[in-house]
Formats: C-alpha cells, structure tokens, sequence
C-alpha cells in the first residue's frame, strides 16, 4: 500500500479514487509514493498486519543500520503516482556526487535529516521517468538561445535580458534572471501578464507558449510574481500525450504544470526548488547545480510489440516497464 503526500499543488480526486479512497476533507492529493523511502515508506502485509516494506526489506536484505544512517536504501527505486492541479516548482536534481556532496555538507552544517529547510534529504540522485496517464504538460530544459532572445523581443522590460543573452549566453542571462530584486521581478512578470491577460481570459492563449503558464499561474492560481515564472520563458514547454513519456536527468530545470502521469525515479527526495512554492527554495544551489546547455525534448514512445506491455527506455541507461 503507497502512501499519499498532500502537497498543496496536487488535485483532490484522481488519486483518491484510483485507490478506493474516500476525500470528505477536499485535501490535495498530490502524489501516491510506492517505494521504501524512509520519509514514507509504502506499507506491506505480513501474516495479517501492515508492516513498513522498509523494514520487511531491512529484515530480509540485512541491511544495516549504518549503511541506512548514511542514507543508502535498500531499494533503489521508487515509483509515484502525481495529480498536477497547480504547477509545480522550476527544479532540478543533482547528480549522484552532487547528492553524496550536499548530504555530508548539510550534516555537518547540522541541519536536520528532516528540517523543511534542508535540501538534501538523502544521498541519491533523482533521475525521473514519467509516462502519462492523462494530456500532460511540462516545462523542460532551456529552449534554443534564438528562441529565448525572440520570447524577450516582445517585451519592453526585457531589453537589458535581451543584450545579456546576445552577448553571453544563456547561463549569464538565467542568473541575472533569477538574482534580480523582486521589484524588477514585478515589473517583468507585471509586462508579461497585462499583455496576455485578455487572449488568456478568452481561452485564446497558445498552450505551447510559457505565457500561458504564466498567466495561470498567476491569475488563476494567485502564485504571486515568483521569480521561477520568469524561468518559464527561457525553457521549452511541452506536451506530452497519454501514453507517451519524458526523461529528466541530473542538471534539466524543469517544473511539471498539468496532467496526471506515473513516474519512476531512483529512491531520493532531493528536490532543489527555485519556485513558485511554499516548500523550502534554494536558489544558490539550483543554480549551482543547472546544465545551461539548450535541450531538445526527446518524448518517449512505447516500445515492445506486446499489446499489454508498454516499455520505454532512455539510452539504455533507463527503462519503465507497465503492464
Ligand atoms: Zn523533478
């Protein structure tokens, strides 16, 4: 039995009644975790009684209590079902040795293993693999530098961005971007909105288009002016349709922003948020840890000639099997 994590970006009825769940209290269920992550460990039966799986696997795989005070699982997976009402956080995860790194650091820094305001919950990459269970939407990577110089043309407050980016390259531009105070983030974001505002209200808004997002997220779901939109516009927005999927890496900023998906990654909680959220943001280590290199969204097809098996593969280095 999975457990359920209500964040406050997640919807109150797909996950519920995909498990048979009643919601009399409309709490957002935002993702279903299936796996032995010790911040919530899914529940297995034995002889009649539910039992952590961590420690049934504990027990069975003699996994020591040192080797799990250092972070290390016994499973290396872990699987979740995610309900994307509101977009997620602009993110990104860092590489197994960016993990070790950051863990030991924040240890010794004496932040606790489950303090809201670490980012390093574990020693793990988070290399993520999603296939979609409904229409769904995500920011993914940077877009081509044209395609970012031709978004920042339009707007007026975007002209110094725009020379930063012919000039240097998408990585200075980002950090400008993201370093710069809130009250230049205002006025961007407040250009970005008063110019979309009225095509997004008829629903005339190009969903391929970050200002859509944008718009939502701000008119419709009150996030605020949060530095992380601004993200959106340097990044590729894409669909992804039932069925098909998408892989992210160590170092690809990225955000989900609709749509109902399962996903399998490696067994770590490391998140490194810029936003928009209320959960813990840490600008300095994105930034840190971000690949400023341009992406080409690469979507997932089913591969397998078996009509009840559906499998997909990224370079060899990871698969997803459903059946
Ligand atoms: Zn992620």
């Amino acid at each position: 039995m999975g457990k359920p994590r209500h964040y406050a970006w997640g919807g109150e009825s797909f996950i519920p009644s995909l498990i048979g769940r009643d919601n009399p209290g409309n709490k957002p269920f935002a993702e279903w975790w299936l796996g032995a992550h010790p911040d919530d460990s899914s529940l297995v039966v034995v002889d009649g009684n539910h039992q952590s799986l961590l420690d049934w696997l504990k027990i069975h795989n003699e996994v020591q209590d040192e080797e799990e005070r250092q972070g290390e699982f016994p499973l290396p997976f872990l699987m979740k079902i995610l309900d994307v009402e509101h977009m997620l956080a602009i993110q990104v995860h860092p590489t197994k040795a960016q993990a070790e790194e950051g863990f030991i650091r924040q240890d010794k820094l004496g932040i606790g293993r489950t303090a809201p305001e670490r980012t390093y919950r574990d020693r793990n990459d988070k290399p993520e693999m999603m296939v979609a269970l409904t229409p769904c939407w995500l920011a993914h990577g940077f877009a081509t530098r044209a395609t970012i110089i031709s978004r920042f043309a339009l707007y007026a407050t975007f002209n110094q961005l725009s020379d930063q980016m012919q000039l240097f390259g998408i990585e200075a531009a980002f950090e400008r971007l993201m370093k710069m105070p809130q009250c230049q983030v205002n006025e961007l974001l407040g250009e970005v909105v008063d110019i979309h505002r009225y095509p997004y209200s008829r629903c005339e808004l190009n969903q391929q288009l970050p200002e859509y997002w944008v718009c939502r997220a701000v008119l419709d779901q009150r996030s605020g002016y949060d530095r992380g939109l601004l993200a959106m516009l340097m990044m590729n927005i894409v669909h992804i349709p039932v069925g098909q999927g998408i892989y992210q890496g160590a170092g690809v900023p990225h955000a989900y922003l609709a749509g109902q998906n399962i996903e399998i990654m490696s067994n770590s909680d490391n998140v490194v948020r810029i936003g928009p959220t209320k959960l813990h943001v840490d600008l300095d280590e994105a930034l840190r840890l971000i690949d400023y290199q341009e992406v080409v969204p690469k979507i997932l097809h089913p591969e397998g000639g078996q009509e009840s098996i559906r499998q997909y593969s990224h370079g060899g280095t990871a698969a997803f099997r459903l059946q």
